[in-house]
C-alpha cells in the first residue's frame, strides 16, 4: 500500500492558533463549492524510492545516523538545475516564474514562511527562531526543451531519455525536472500526481544525474494563477516538501525498518509526533492520531504532511539536523551545494 490516509467528511475551518492571528482566510469555512473542486496533492516519493524495481534506498547510506546527536550546522547554497519539458501548445512557464518559485522556497527554508504567525501552535517549536537554516537555492541553469509527451508515467525514465533531459551533476546541484503531467496506472483515476524526489542513497551513479525532484508545472501557479484542482495547494511550497526528500526526509507517517511507507512509521526525526495518516483537510488544532494505543498531538502544519499550503508553514529543529547529517563529509550530500 502506498496510499494510506483519511479524508475527512467534513471540512473544519482551521481556527486561530495563537492570539495575534486575526488572518480571515483561516477563519473561514471552505465553502461546500471548495470541497467539490479541491484536488489531492499527491507526492510518489515513497513508491519510487523503494517499490520501484529501478531505485531502491541503500540502507547503508544513513548507516550511524542518530537523531539525538546534533550535527554542526554547514552553509550549503545549492544550485537548481530546471529541466523544464514542454509540448508546443503548452503555455511556457517563464524565467520569472521559476525565479519567484526559488524565492519562496528559500523563505521556507529560512524559517521565514508568512503563515507562520497565522498556523503555528505555541507546542511545536519551528526550525529558524534562533537561527537560519544555512540552507538557501538559487537558479543553476533552466533548460527547455519541446516535446510531444504531455503526460509521463512516473515509473520510466523517459523524462531523462530521448524527449527528456539528461539532468546535471547531482553531486553539486539539485535537478528539478518539470513535466506538464505525471501518470501512474495503479493509482485511482482522482489522483493528482504532483510528483516525487530522490532520497539520498538512490541514484549512486558518479554524476547522480538522477538525482532531484520531479514534478508538474502545477507548481508554479501561485494565488489566482492556479490551476482549479489545485485550489489548496497554490502557495508553491510544493517544492518544499519535494527538496524536503531530496535533504534526507520522510513524510511525517514515516516508514519501516526496510524504509517502506507505513502508518504509524519513524521519520527519523526527534522532534515530530508519530503520525498515523496523512492529512490533507484543514484541521482544528489539537488534533490526535492513535498509534499504537496512543495518541500523539499532531503536527499537520508542517512541510512534509500534505494539508493545504496556507496551512503548512514549517520545518522543525529535528528536521533541520536531519539535512544537517547527509552534508556531513563522507555523507551522501556531503559536496551538494557547494559549488556556484
Ligand atoms: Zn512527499
Amino acid at each position: 500500500m502506498i496510499r494510506n490516509y483519511i479524508k475527512n467528511t467534513s471540512i473544519l475551518a482551521l481556527t486561530c492558533l495563537q492570539l495575534s492571528c486575526n488572518k480571515e482566510q483561516l477563519t473561514e469555512q471552505p465553502t461546500e463549492q471548495d470541497q467539490n473542486i479541491k484536488g489531492n496533492e499527491f507526492c510518489l516519493t515513497d513508491k519510487i524510492n523503494n517499490e520501484s524495481t529501478e531505485r531502491k534506498i541503500d540502507p547503508w547510506v544513513e548507516y550511524d545516523y542518530n537523531p539525538t546527536k546534533i550535527y554542526p550546522k554547514s552553509v550549503r547554497k545549492i544550485g537548481l538545475i530546471f529541466n523544464i519539458l514542454e509540448t508546443a501548445k503548452t503555455k511556457k512557464i517563464t524565467d520569472a516564474q521559476v525565479q519567484k518559485q526559488v524565492d519562496i522556497l528559500n523563505q521556507n527554508f529560512k524559517g521565514e514562511d508568512p503563515e507562520i504567525p497565522f498556523n503555528l501552535p505555541l507546542p511545536f517549536i519551528r526550525f529558524g527562531m534562533s537561527e537560519p537554516s544555512g540552507i538557501s537555492f538559487f537558479v543553476k541553469k533552466i533548460n527547455r526543451k519541446t516535446t510531444r509527451i504531455k503526460v509521463w508515467d512516473a515509473n520510466g525514465n523517459d523524462y531523462k531519455l530521448g524527449d527528456g533531459i539528461m539532468g546535471g551533476n547531482g553531486n553539486f546541484y539539485l535537478n528539478i525536472w518539470i513535466l506538464d503531467a505525471i501518470s501512474d496506472p495503479s493509482l485511482d483515476d482522482d489522483e493528482e500526481i504532483t510528483g516525487f524526489a530522490i532520497n539520498p542513497g538512490v541514484d549512486n551513479s558518479s554524476s547522480k544525474s538522477d538525482f532531484g525532484v520531479v514534478t508538474t508545472r502545477e507548481i508554479f501557479f501561485y494565488e489566482k494563477e492556479s490551476h482549479i484542482t489545485y485550489k489548496t495547494h497554490n502557495r508553491s511550497k510544493t517544492l518544499t516538501h519535494e527538496v524536503g526528500h531530496c535533504l534526507g526526509l520522510y513524510h511525517m507517517t514515516g516508514v519501516d525498518s526496510k524504509f517502506n511507507e507505513v502508518n504509524c512509521g519513524d521519520d527519523k526525526v526527534s522532534d515530530t509526533p508519530t503520525q498515523a495518516y496523512f492529512h490533507y483537510d484543514y484541521l482544528k488544532y489539537p488534533y490526535f492520531d492513535n498509534c499504537h494505543g496512543q495518541n500523539f498531538n499532531q503536527m499537520f502544519m508542517n512541510y512534509m504532511d500534505y494539508t493545504p499550503h496556507d496551512v503548512r508553514c514549517f520545518f522543525t529543529n529535528g528536521q533541520i539536523n536531519r539535512m544537517r547529517y547527509f552534508f556531513q563529509k563522507g555523507k551522501y550530500n556531503s559536496e551538494l551545494g557547494t559549488k556556484k
